[in-house]
């Protein structure tokens, strides 16, 4: 089974919006598609939708009529949780505490009738792909969260569900862990092939997870795309800020430049805007002499992070910018530094929000 073949079901939510019964609106009308064996991250701060989305596709919340969710061409708002072939991971793990590691795993697999040798077969491959052997028989209470986890992925992997739906699986977890099983979560995703629909509000998470990633808040969608699109493409300010570290300079173009209280600054595309919002990565901008470029200020910080050290610089904008050096620069703060910054690494955004 560990093929890399792409299989599972294909998605579509038609148009879903979601009013609960006390009035509040969770989602405004939504459509998304997601090809069979696609990860697809939802992405968006806490409160956005992301869990409302999820339990639709599940069929644990109906949308608002019309809303559909159709899985592989066949219309499915109506069919119950236990005939979607769906498996599920949630932030709690909610496993079976009376039940072995080994138990738990094979539980779908025996309540739907599968026989005893295929089920331990069946278990004993997944036990080994979530890298959780010598387990099998303990108790859930005498494991780690990060093992927890691990089981409670191969419990809903188990019957190779069409879809698996993860929300927020890991944020449980300690940083360190967390990026671990990242890792781990990624290459077992990629190995089973299937269609995934991954929930977080974590941008690290969504960026090495998402085959795309849709970025919502308050109950919209706001942009779709692959990662790198996302990143460097954002469609507004809010995706710019909410997608890694992003300086937002406001400021007028004159003739191709940013024209800024530090300095001009060569803008791609654009020859002349009265105001101008343009979204610029910390890691693009360089470290220069100050006598070799148009644009210049006074380092207020360095903070030292290990793999690079990110600097304060006022005097350009009229916010301080936000430089990512590395971490052999020799600066200091109070220093005078000139920054170059590639034309074609600065996106303007629109304007209006
Ligand atoms: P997220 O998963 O992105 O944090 P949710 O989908 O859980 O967001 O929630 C979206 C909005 O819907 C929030 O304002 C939340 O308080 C509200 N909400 C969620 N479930 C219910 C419910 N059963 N009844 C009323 N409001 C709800
Ligand atoms: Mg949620």
């Amino acid at each position: 089974m560990s093929n890399s073949v792409r299989h599972g079901a294909a998605v579509c939510i038609d148009n879903c919006s979601k009013t609960f019964a006390d009035g509040t609106r969770a989602l405004e009308p939504a459509s998304l598609d997601i090809a069979r064996g696609e990860t697809m991250v939802l992405l968006g701060p806490s409160g956005c939708g992301k869990t409302t989305m999820l339990r639709i596709i599940a069929g644990l919340e109906a949308p608002d009529a019309p809303g559909r969710v159709v899985f592989d061409g066949k219309d499915m708002t109506a069919v119950p949780i236990e005939r979607r072939n769906v498996g599920m991971v949630f932030q709690s793990y909610a496993l079976f505490p009376n039940m072995s590691v080994a138990e738990n795993i094979g539980y779908g697999l025996k309540i739907r009738g599968v026989p005893k040798a295929e089920r331990a077969a069946r278990v004993a491959e997944l036990v080994e792909l979530t890298n959780i052997t010598g387990l099998e028989n303990r108790r859930i209470d005498q494991l780690s969260g990060g093992q927890r986890q691990r089981v409670a992925l191969a419990r809903a992997v188990a019957i190779r569900p069409g879809i698996l739906l993860l929300d927020e699986p890991l944020t449980a977890l300690d940083a360190a862990l967390r990026e671990r099983l990242r890792g781990e979560l990624n290459r077992l995703l990629r190995a089973l092939g299937i269609t995934t629909i991954y929930v977080t509000h974590d941008q690290a998470e969504a960026m090495e997870l998402g085959d795309r990633v849709v970025v919502m808040s308050k109950g919209r969608i706001v942009q779709i795309g692959a990662p790198r699109d996302i990143y460097f493409t954002p469609v507004n300010r809010f995706v710019a800020e909410f997608i890694g570290a992003a300086n937002i300079v406001e400021a007028p173009i004159e003739k191709g430049h940013l024209v800024l209280p530090g300095g001009l600054q060569p803008v791609d595309g654009v020859a002349d805007q009265a105001a101008a919002v343009a979204m610029i990565r910390p890691e693009t901008i360089g470290v220069v002499d100050p006598a070799s470029t148009s644009l210049a200020g006074i380092v207020e910080s360095v903070s030292f992070v290990g793999d690079r050290q990110r600097l304060a610089v006022s005097g350009i904008s009229t916010k301080p910018i936000t430089v990512d050096a590395p971490n052999t620069l020799a600066v200091k703060s109070g220093e005078r530094i000139g920054l170059s910054i590639a034309p074609g690494a600065i996106r303007l955004l629109p304007a209006d929000n």
